[in-house]
């Protein structure tokens, strides 16, 4: 097929380019701008695009793509959200994703998260550099022996139960479906008002679906323990931003690690430090010394990227010579 691959940074290419010359024969053509409205123009006359989490394949960018021929989306994420699947169907354009590259790649930034939190080590880090070696405001607590509450224990999730079932902390969990593995490893499966009010650190590990946004509001945040550790390494709009920045405020929140943002679309991924900052709202969360937050990196291992970059263009080969593929997301489910 040949491929118009959207949001392309120079890793990206480096590991499609290499997949590509290990047993496909694809025709990658590299853009750096994301795909929407105003640049999938750039598409037109190729068989698919390629695209990643803060691309916009709405109902209009579909329509255009369809008029231009192009007749899939191979997402090199697991998340769907930013694909309208309706329209898609609709139209004839099949959608595939990269359901499975590293969990524990995910799985161990958010443990990061939580240990540089805990430790402090972002601030740590400042104060060694500038002389300071004091370690008043530094002070943490042990792992081993609190209660962690997973909300979501699919390959991510339960890669964390793992790691936190090694540093001896009790886990509960909350799924839709209890995952058999979870249980075996110790954890326990209550629910959603269970895990908030007894968990000193939460965990989101669920996808952005109609039920799951702002699973984290005002509500949410009254029910968890005061000073509880939130983090989230999903997606931004699980999270009412709003809402925590109130419950930092009051200190309800002790602790916040973010990887993702509602509104990352309009920063994340881009060199922006000589470009006044214009979202007050993330403005605001850079102010709490007990706040963390990278910039969806969680993905970004070597390991996870070579396998993107491979299930990416397996996708694509299987589209072409069997007509569907087994990574196919739809409306339907
Ligand atoms: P997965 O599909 O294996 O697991 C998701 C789990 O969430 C499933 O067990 C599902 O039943 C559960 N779930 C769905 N709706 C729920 C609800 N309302 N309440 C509780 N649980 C619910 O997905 P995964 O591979 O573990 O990935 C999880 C999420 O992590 C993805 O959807 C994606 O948004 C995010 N992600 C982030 C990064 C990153 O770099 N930060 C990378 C990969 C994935």
């Amino acid at each position: 097929m040949n491929v118009a691959v959207f949001s392309t940074k120079p890793y990206d290419e480096q590991f499609l380019v290499q997949a590509n010359q290990d047993g496909h024969s694809h025709e990658l053509v590299f853009f750096e701008p994301r795909l929407n409205a105003a640049t999938v123009t750039l598409a037109k006359g190729f068989d698919a695009v390629c695209v990643f989490v803060n691309d916009q394949v709405d109902a209009a960018v579909l329509e255009q793509l369809a008029e231009g021929g192009t007749r899939a989306v191979a997402l090199r994420c697991a998340g769907f959200n930013n694909v309208d699947l309706k329209t898609a169907q609709r139209l004839g354009i099949d959608v595939v994703r990269v359901p499975a590259y590293s969990p524990y790649a995910v799985a161990e930034h958010t443990v990061a998260l939580m240990l540089t939190l805990n430790r402090q080590i972002h601030r740590a880090y400042h104060r060694i550099r500038d002389g300071n070696f004091a370690l008043d405001g530094l002070l943490g607590f042990d792992l081993r022996g609190r209660t962690v509450g997973i909300v979501g224990t699919g390959q991510i999730g339960v890669e964390v139960v793992r790691i936190m079932r090694g540093f001896g902390c009790r886990v509960l969990c909350h799924d839709l479906h209890a995952n058999p593995e979870a249980q075996q490893l110790g954890a326990e499966y209550v629910t959603l008002d269970t895990l908030f009010s007894q968990a000193d650190i939460v965990s989101l590990h669920c996808p952005l679906t109609p039920d799951t946004h702002h699973l984290i509001d005002a509500a949410a945040v009254a029910k968890m323990k005061t000073g509880v550790m939130l983090i989230n390494t999903s997606r931004g709009a699980i999270v009412d931003t709003a809402a925590i920045i109130e419950g930092l405020k009051s200190g309800q929140i002790g602790y916040l690690g973010l990887d993702v943002y509602e509104e990352e679309g309009d920063l994340f991924f881009e060199d922006l430090s000589n470009i006044v900052l214009k979202d007050d709202v993330f403005a605001r969360l850079l102010t709490f010394p007990n706040v963390v937050i990278t910039g969806h990196q969680a993905f970004f291992t070597r390991n996870a990227l070579e396998s993107i970059a491979r299930t990416t263009l397996d996708n694509l080969t299987e589209l072409e010579s069997r007509g569907t593929c087994v990574n196919r997301v739809s409306a339907s489910g």
